[in-house]
């Protein structure tokens, strides 16, 4: 082999290992500069930045806040469909309006008090670290943040240039580092979460979409490990392996010890109207939110194990079923209604335990009643669930009432919040600690989504468990 060929096959290599392309295929510009061209192929190839036309990235303009909405918008995983938006400078036929209102949402980024968001305004290296802080979770300040992961470096001066417009090129290098972490200066991404796959043949792809290359599979109860979600992707070691996965089919492998929850129907029903329906299940908290926390448990554990087995039996059924969270993770409380409704949900189910003083017990159900259109059907679902849940664990009633809860409020289907038990109380914790009562719980909770799609006229009898 001549050395050339050795060199661009080694270098093939390495570009192949990392998951992206070899440079000289600069996804078919000709005017990105060197020192950004892997990190413009990769987003490229997830379809997360485009050219100003098919030869030209245009890398030396200066980035608007209508591109930035675009691109982190698409990043997440957000809905980007043109739509109508809260600003006065943003109409609906602005391609950007869809993610701009879905950032807006997620509170990535702002408007003004007046309504409006200046979309063709040029972003700073600030505004860049700060829209990265939030659209990743990192903490403290936003600068430093970017400096010690080794996404950012400083100017020249020493300074980060916070007031320093920032050019297409750098804030793709920017991006694509805070995606995947094998572009950054130095090693930073931290496999802190064990987590379990829930599925066979699952792909792990180089970057979080299945636009991006397949460099492998893990069958069930593969055991991983995660560092930082991008949208509905979570970053993983699996082995020599490194690279993206659904999050979707991963779930935390300290909950291995539940029993299983029963088995789904054998046979699935093709009942469409129930097909149609999105059910989308919320276990509050998760990861560095504990939530309540007594008698030796904790609410994050608590309420995944009764999600992840209340999933399990709408899996049996023709219902469609996603979940918030399936591992233990944070999420913000904006990003579950977000969700909920980029799953293009049906009703919303949130599952908590409370926590006061050691007497305070019972089981009680919420609904947001302050004007959104939902609130009759809120209610309903609130009832039928919580009458089925006072049956179970047969605790003090304490009733379905109005609540002015973050994902019910800010929800845009029926939606309600439920309270299994006191963790703080010696007696419902017992109940909480038991595998027994859990799947009780979980049952009559199933039930009283059955019984609130009854009442709504759908045929569900035989689902009963
Ligand atoms: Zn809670």
């Amino acid at each position: 082999m001549k050395k050339w060929t050795m060199f661009i096959t080694a270098l093939c290599l390495v570009f192949s290992l990392l998951g992206i392309q070899a440079p000289v295929q600069a996804a078919g510009f000709n005017d990105v500069p060197s020192r950004a061209v892997k990190e413009v192929n990769y987003l490229t190839q997830g379809k997360i930045i485009y050219g100003v036309t098919p030869s030209s990235f245009a890398p030396g303009a200066t980035l608007t806040r209508a591109q930035v909405a675009i691109f982190v918008g698409r990043t997440l995983q957000l809905n980007g469909q043109q739509r109508a938006t809260r600003f006065s400078d943003v109409g609906k036929g602005n391609t950007a309006s869809g993610y701009i209102e879905a950032m807006v949402d997620k509170g990535i980024m702002l408007g003004t008090s007046d309504n409006r968001f200046f979309p063709s305004k040029a972003v700073t290296r600030g505004d860049m670290a700060i829209i990265l802080q939030r659209a990743f979770g990192y903490s403290g300040n936003a600068e430093q943040a970017l400096l010690k992961l080794g996404i950012a470096s400083g100017m020249e001066d020493g300074t980060f240039g916070t007031n320093k417009t920032i050019t297409r090129a750098d804030f793709a290098v920017f991006l694509a580092r805070a995606v995947n972490p094998s572009f950054r200066l130095k090693q930073s991404a931290s496999f802190e979460s064990a987590l379990v796959s829930t599925t066979n043949n699952l792909n792990i792809r180089t970057g979080p979409s299945t636009d991006y290359t397949s460099i492998g599979k893990i069958s069930a109860n593969t055991k991983v490990s995660g560092a930082h979600s991008v949208g509905g992707w979570t970053y993983i070691k699996a082995g020599s392996l490194t690279g993206f996965i659904s999050s979707s089919y991963l779930r935390s492998s300290s909950g291995s010890t539940a029993p299983d929850a029963p088995a789904p129907a054998p046979s699935p029903n093709t009942d469409s109207a129930l097909a149609g329906q999105t059910i989308i299940l919320d276990p509050g908290h998760g990861g560095k939110d504990s939530g309540a926390v007594g008698n030796g448990l904790k609410e994050k554990d608590v309420v995944l194990k009764a999600g992840l087995q209340v999933s399990s039996l709408l899996k049996g059924t023709p219902f469609t079923v996603k979940m918030t969270r399936s591992s233990d993770v944070f999420i913000e409380l904006l990003d579950r209604s977000a969700f909920a409704k980029n799953e293009d949900g049906d009703i919303f189910v949130s599952i908590h335990a409370n926590a006061a003083t050691p007497a305070a017990t019972g089981t009680e159900a919420y609904y947001y009643s302050a004007g959104n259109q939902h609130v009759a059907d809120s209610k309903l679902l609130g009832e039928k669930i919580h009458a089925r849940m006072l049956a179970a664990w047969d605790l003090r009633d304490r009733g379905t009432k109005p609540g002015n809860y973050s994902v019910l409020r800010e929800n845009s289907m029926p939606a309600t919040l439920l309270e299994l038990g006191f963790i703080t109380n010696a007696g419902d914790a017992a109940k909480m600690a038991s595998d027994a009562q859990m799947n009780k719980m979980s049952i009559a909770i199933y039930n009283g989504i059955l019984d609130y799609y009854k009442a709504k006229g759908f045929s569900v009898d035989a689902y009963y468990k």
